[in-house]
């Protein structure tokens, strides 16, 4: 059977089809610019060339359209005929507290999604027109979300409640949630086997440092604990967002720099982190290139976002009460050495050493500590799209 995954944003759908025989992947892609003028498809076909459509599309029930067609195109397409996806899967970035893992699409599911606006307005519009427009494209095939929230769900009132007044948490559901949890679940998943020890067993601090980037502590299978918050700005320092930071900053800056509520929004998720703290880039090859070539303040921003990662691993080792292994994913995580060299520095106290010459690669899975260190480091690929694809195969049985 193949399964098709869609990520739907706000003016860009990902997607990526799975034979799910092999679990391989036959062709992925994006539109882009989905109701802006300019709109393209970038169509990768696996084992034959790109293929890049322009064509203005005015939403995404017409940008669905387009890949539809582009993966039934008799040149580059990788099917004869679009029955031949058995089912659909959606990432949904908020499943709020409704959700704690993957769903068939119904009414009431996406009644749920549509009570999450309020507290996800970037991310669930985009996704539930994603599912609409793949709907009405493809009804006779079952839809599944798959939740960014969902494997956060096991965490305690203890770790997921903020100190404010009580009622807040009840009427406007504000409390952590926590989100990147299908990379969280992945990565964790293969670090056990790495590990050659039941999930059910093991203590791991999964590390997803991306553009976004979030910390776990998993302990039994479950997330005790995680860096994102309400929404994906509270944590680590990011390409774009602040992490966390004294809240009274957030009333002072208004005043000062006269925004609203919804410019400081934007401001400490869009203009803060490593982009703002360097005054370089928010991708992190940038500044460390400009930290290497003597600039200061690309130097200090890292110093910033190590310090806030230790200070995190500190906290989950003291939560979890020691751990198996550290788990480094994602675009920083996976590539990064120099970054996973410096986060892992000074931490034997802790039983965490890392081997510095097996740390040198890039993008692979494997075990990057020294013979002698108690805890692992394992550096992990993430694949969310596969566990989207697994997750629709297993819910359309
Ligand atoms: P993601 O959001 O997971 O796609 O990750 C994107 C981030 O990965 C960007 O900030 C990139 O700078 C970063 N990245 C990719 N390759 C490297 C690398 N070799 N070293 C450091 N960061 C990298």
């Amino acid at each position: 059977m193949k399964v098709l995954v869609v990520n739907a944003g706000s003016s860009s759908i990902k997607y990526q089809v799975f034979g799910m025989t092999d679990e391989s992947v036959l062709a992925k892609g994006l539109v882009d610019r989905v109701g802006i003028p300019g709109t393209t498809l970038e169509h990768k076909p696996t084992g034959k060339d790109e293929v890049v459509i322009k064509k203005d599309l005015p939403d995404h029930t017409e940008g669905m359209k387009l890949v539809l067609e582009a993966l039934v195109n008799a040149e580059y397409g990788i099917m004869k005929s679009m029955d031949e996806i058995g089912a659909v899967g959606h990432r949904v970035v908020h499943g709020g507290e409704a959700f704690a893992s993957s769903v068939l699409i119904d009414t009431e599911v996406k009644k749920v999604i549509k009570d999450c606006y309020d507290i996800a307005p970037l991310h669930n519009p985009p996704n539930l027109m994603g599912i609409e427009a793949c709907q009405a494209l493809m009804p006779n095939v079952p839809h599944v979300a798959v939740f960014d929230t969902a494997f956060h769900q096991t965490m305690e009132p203890s770790s997921y409640l903020y100190a404010l007044p009580y009622d807040v948490y009840e009427k406007y559901h504000v409390r952590r949630y926590g989100f990147h949890g299908t990379s969280h679940y992945f990565v964790s998943h293969r670090a056990a086997e790495m590990l050659g020890k039941p999930y059910e067993e093991c203590k791991i601090i999964t590390l997803h440092l991306g553009n976004g980037a979030s910390m776990a502590a998993i302990e039994g299978g479950k997330v005790i604990d995680t860096t994102m918050g309400f929404t994906p700005l509270e944590g680590l320092v990011m390409g774009t967002r602040s992490g966390d930071i004294d809240p009274a900053i957030v009333f002072f800056l208004m005043e000062k720099l006269g925004m609203n509520a919804q410019e400081a929004n934007n401001y400490f998720n869009k203009k803060a982190g490593m982009l703002g703290l360097s005054g370089v880039s928010n991708d992190l090859r940038d500044i460390l290139e400009a930290a290497n070539t003597g600039n200061e303040r690309a130097q200090l921003s890292l110093e910033v976002y190590y310090n806030r990662v230790k200070g995190y691993i500190g906290k989950y080792m003291a939560e979890l009460n020691g751990c198996d292994c550290l788990v480094f994913t994602a675009g920083v995580g996976e590539n990064g050495y120099d970054v996973r060299e410096s986060i892992c520095k000074n931490l034997d106290f802790f039983g965490i050493k890392m081997d510095v010459e097996k740390n040198k690669v890039r993008g692979k899975e494997v075990d990057v500590s020294a013979a002698d260190s108690k805890i692992k480091i394992l550096v992990i690929p993430t694949n969310e799209e596969l566990v989207i694809a697994r997750d629709t195969l297993e819910l359309s049985k």
